[in-house]
Formats: structure tokens, C-alpha cells, sequence
């Protein structure tokens, strides 16, 4: 990291800002790896307060054009945008498992998950309806509009290059608003190649921006006034920094945060599909999920058959680089996070829990350099273990064991984390008490993912959320709006004129 770019004679990642590609002012670079290969393959800028003043200036200029764009025509934008996308899925899905190693299948999926935000911000003239009473008092009306708050940002993790972006950008731009976007540093290719598509879909020059960078960028960001909300998704410790510095800076925030999500497999469940659930749902994109399941609470007699088929089917995933077909599971993204994550191994057999499948010491032949790692099980894991505590993300799943519905709903509630959660069962009655009591944000029933698709909203609660509203959907469009309420009289002579005591209308 931070070697001058030239000592590397690679490509450099450009900012694209006033929609152009251009360079960054900064001198300082870092590395952007292909996972599978270990190779350095680009240089990405990380820009500095000045690269990020001029981006803010920039689109703070497209502003009023874009603010002032009927909504329709915001739409009819938003349409070809979609078409667009759509047309280019599987390149965006290729760029997406070249820096971030997820299986091209897998990175195809999570692409479609984005574009179904810009299909959802294309009916934005309906979303932006606001209320309207007549005769709130005698010959007095009120109603509501909905206008944009002006610049937005929004600051992405590495593990979904294209959805988490989608997430953001398209509802605030359909709002009326100008974003400047700063993803991941170690994915930030996708990104350029979403703004460039959205310029040829007519979007105005400076409507959409994308920076790079680290700390340094995201601070100024936060720092600047010329920024009016912030949007952000990552892991909890910078979510808190987040959401504490905007709120100083008096900025509208919301920033979700890490996970550590919970299934609870009653003995009553289908153990087959349960386990095949938990399988996809643990390991799909090496365990880099902010949905992924990392902890099972296994329930009673489900235990021990539950990890005895766990095991097989754990064992069974083929690990490789993401873009060979018959691959399930791809590389960790960096080899300080493989790293990491096989460090948490090493802990939970130092704590004492069992170690059923063990994915240390992974080869892959003829990627030798790849950072990966195979899939590893724990099972006897307790809540005071390290592999439980922790968001390892990473291909490590842990089972616990509950002895009631009750104990597993009350240790789920204990976690500090509460992202998505799941429960197995063939009873209404149970799903419904779990989904009543669960302290969660999105909660699956027999689902092992439950991500809500783009007309519902996408977001958790407590230590994996600060802020009010959540992702998409409605909570979207509110949290990129604000909200007027006007008040008329057509004074005739009839009605009186208000005098010096509080209007009461009536
Ligand atoms: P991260 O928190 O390290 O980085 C996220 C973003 O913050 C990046 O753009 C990064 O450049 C920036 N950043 C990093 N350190 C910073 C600092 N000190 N100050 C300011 N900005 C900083 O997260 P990551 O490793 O890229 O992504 C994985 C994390 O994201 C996991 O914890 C995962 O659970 C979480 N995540 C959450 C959701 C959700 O919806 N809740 C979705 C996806 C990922």
C-alpha cells in the first residue's frame, strides 16, 4: 500500500467527476488485488481533502438543473439507465469478482439485487406524491411536497461493489437530489463503470460523482459543508464514527454497520433443507455477507443430526477462483483478511470449541498466491467464545445449542448485533412467536437470507444500524427528501383577517 504508482508502471482507477473521467491531486495510492491470483492489478488514488472540494463543488453546480427536472423525466432517465445495467450485468458482475472474488454466478445475483433499486426508483413520480386535506379549517387547505435535501454522499463496503451503491444513488438522484460516491478502495472499478453508464442514459454532467479513497477522503467528506446527508454501509466501529461526526456536523446520516446473524433450527424443521439453507447462507461469497449466517442455534434434538449434515455439505463446497465455472466458493478478499479470519480459527480451538470441519491450510492448484481459505464448522461454541462474539466474515460457521425456542430467542436478542436473522420450522405457531419477539431487523422464516427486495426497505437494528430510516424503498425516499407542509387561504371577504392570537383555522 501507498507505494508511488509509478515505481508499479500499472493502470491507475480514475475519479469520475463532473462526468469525466480525471485524476486525483493526491499522491498517495493504493493497491487493488485480484483475490483469486493475489496479483496487484490496478493503482486506486485516495484522495485528499482538495479531491474532494472540487467533486462537492461540481455537483453542487449540476444541482439546481437537477433539482428543477420534472420527476418524469428524472424517470424517463432512470429507464434507460435500468436498460442499460441490465445490458451490461455480466460485466459489472466480472469486474465485481475480479477485485472481490466472489464466484461470477454469485456476483451476477447480487448485481440484479441493485438493479431492482433503479427499477423501483423509476416509479419515483408516484413515490414523491405528498398528502393534501382540503378544509383543515374554513376555506383553509393543506398539503405536503416532498424536495430533495441537495448533496448527497454515500460511502460503500467492499463486499457488494454494485447492490450497496444501487442502494443509495439511484433513489437519491431520482429524488431530485446530486450524489458523490465513494466506495470501497478495494473494489472501486465497478463504481466507474456504473457512473459511465448512467451519463449514457442522459444523466447531466456532475448529478453523479465517484471519488476514492480512504479515511482521509471519507473524513472530508464528513467534514464538508457543502454536503447535506450521508449514507453509508460498513462494519460497526466506522458506522459509530460515522453517524457521530455527521450528526455534529449536522448532517441527515444513516450508517448500518456490521453483523453476526443468527439461525434458529427447531427440531421440528425439514434438517435437509435447513442444512442445504444454512450451507448457502454461511459459505456463499466466502462468509463476506453482511446477511450471511454466521451463528446456528440449534435447538434440542435438531443438534446433533444438523451437524452431522452441516459437515457433509460443508466438506462437499469446491473452493476456487470465482470466475471457473464449477466453483462454489471464491477467495477472502485481501490476504490481511484471510489472515484474520484464520487467526479466529486458531482462537476457537484455544477456546475450547469443536472443531468439525477446518478450512486452514487451503491450496488451490495453480492459484498458489490466491488468498483463499477452505469452509470451517464449529460446533459446542458458547456466547462467551471470541468465534461467537465477533464478526469474523469470513467462511467460519458456529453452531450453538439451545435447549428451548425461548433460550434461543433470548440469546439472540442478547447479541449486541441485530442485521437479519432466520428461523427453521414446520410451525406457524413457533415462526409467529420468533418473528413477534426476535430483535432484529429483517427476519426470515424457513428463508436463510432475508434481504427485502427494493420496494421494502433494507436495514437492521441496534450495533448494525445509527440512524432512522433504512435503505430502499420507502424509507429511501424519505430519508432523501424533506418534507414541506403548506398551509393556503384565498382570503374573499367572507373571512375574517388573522389577528395577533394563535391561528386555530377553524
Ligand atoms: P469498512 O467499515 O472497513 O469500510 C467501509 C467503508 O468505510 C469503505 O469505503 C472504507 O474506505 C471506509 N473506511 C474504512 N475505515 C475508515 C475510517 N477509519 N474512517 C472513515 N472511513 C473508513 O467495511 P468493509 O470491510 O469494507 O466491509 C465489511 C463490513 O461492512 C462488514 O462489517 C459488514 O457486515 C458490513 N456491511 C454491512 C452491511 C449492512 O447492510 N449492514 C452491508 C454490507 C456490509
Amino acid at each position: 500500500m501507498n507505494k508511488p504508482v509509478e515505481a508499479q508502471n500499472l493502470a491507475t482507477v480514475d475519479l469520475w467527476v463532473g462526468g469525466r473521467r480525471q485524476s486525483a491531486s493526491s499522491t498517495r495510492f493504493g493497491d487493488v488485488t485480484n483475490p483469486a491470483t493475489g496479483a496487484v492489478t490496478r493503482k486506486v488514488p485516495f484522495c485528499n481533502a482538495a479531491d474532494i472540494d472540487a467533486a462537492v463543488k461540481g455537483t453542487a453546480a449540476a444541482l439546481p438543473g437537477w433539482r428543477d427536472t420534472p420527476p418524469l423525466r428524472r424517470a424517463r432517465v432512470m429507464q434507460k439507465y435500468l436498460q442499460l445495467l441490465q445490458a451490461n450485468q455480466k460485466e459489472l458482475a466480472r469486474l465485481i469478482s475480479e477485485e472481490h472474488g466472489k464466484t461470477l454466478p454469485d456476483a451476477t445475483g447480487s448485481v440484479q439485487r441493485g438493479i431492482e433499486v433503479v427499477e423501483f426508483a423509476c416509479g419515483i413520480p408516484h413515490l414523491l406524491k405528498g398528502e393534501h386535506s382540503e378544509n383543515v379549517g374554513t376555506g383553509v387547505d393543506c398539503h405536503t411536497v416532498r424536495q430533495p435535501i441537495g448533496v448527497c454522499a454515500g460511502v460503500t463496503p467492499f463486499n457488494f461493489p454494485v447492490m450497496v451503491p444501487l442502494w443509495m444513488f439511484p433513489v437519491a438522484i431520482a429524488c431530485g437530489n446530486t450524489f458523490v460516491l465513494k466506495p470501497s478502495e478495494k473494489v472501486p472499478s465497478a463504481s466507474m463503470r456504473m457512473a459511465e453508464l448512467f451519463k449514457e442514459a442522459g444523466l447531466p454532467d456532475g448529478v453523479l460523482n465517484v471519488v476514492h479513497g480512504d479515511k482521509e477522503a471519507v473524513d472530508a467528506i464528513l467534514a464538508h459543508p457543502g454536503i447535506h446527508a450521508v449514507s453509508f454501509v460498513g462494519s460497526t466501529p466506522i458506522a459509530r464514527h460515522i453517524y457521530e461526526t455527521c450528526a455534529k456536523n449536522g448532517k441527515r446520516v444513516q450508517a448500518l454497520g456490521g453483523a453476526k446473524n443468527h439461525a434458529v433450527v427447531l427440531p421440528d424443521a425439514d434438517l435437509e433443507f435447513a442444512a442445504d439453507a444454512l450451507i448457502g447462507a454461511g459459505y456463499g461469497s466466502a462468509g463476506e455477507r453482511c446477511m450471511a449466517i454466521s451463528a446456528v442455534v440449534a435447538v434440542g434434538a435438531a443438534a446433533d443430526p444438523l451437524v452431522k449434515l452441516l459437515k457433509q455439505k460443508a466438506e462437499a463446497i469446491i473452493v476456487g477462483p470465482g470466475d471457473k465455472e464449477g466453483v462454489d466458493m471464491g477467495p477472502l478478499v485481501t490476504a490481511q483478511h484471510r489472515d484474520k479470519v484464520s487467526g479466529y480459527i486458531d482462537q476457537g480451538v484455544k477456546e475450547g470449541a469443536k472443531l468439525v470441519v477446518d478450512g486452514r491450510g487451503q491450496k488451490v492448484p495453480g492459484y498458489e498466491n490466491g488468498f483463499f481459505l477452505g469452509t470451517t464448522l464449529f460446533d459446542h461454541v458458547t456466547p462467551g467464545m471470541k468465534v461467537y462474539q465477533d464478526e469474523i466474515f469470513g467462511p467460519v460457521l458456529v453452531v450453538l445449542r439451545a435447549d428451548s425456542l425461548e433460550d434461543a430467542i433470548a440469546l439472540v436478542n442478547r447479541s449486541p448485533y441485530a442485521n437479519g436473522t432466520a428461523i427453521f420450522t414446520e410451525s406457524g405457531g413457533a415462526a409467529r412467536r420468533f418473528e413477534n419477539e426476535i430483535q432484529v431487523g429483517m427476519v426470515g422464516v424457513n428463508v436463510p437470507i432475508p434481504v427485502p427486495v427494493a420496494f421494502y426497505s433494507f436495514g437492521g437494528w441496534k450495533n448494525s444500524l445509527f440512524g432512522d430510516l433504512h435503505m430502499h424503498g420507502m424509507e429511501g425516499v424519505k430519508f432523501y427528501t424533506r418534507t414541506k407542509a403548506i398551509t393556503s387561504r384565498w382570503p374573499h371577504q367572507d373571512t375574517p383577517a388573522p389577528g395577533l392570537n394563535m391561528p386555530t383555522l377553524g
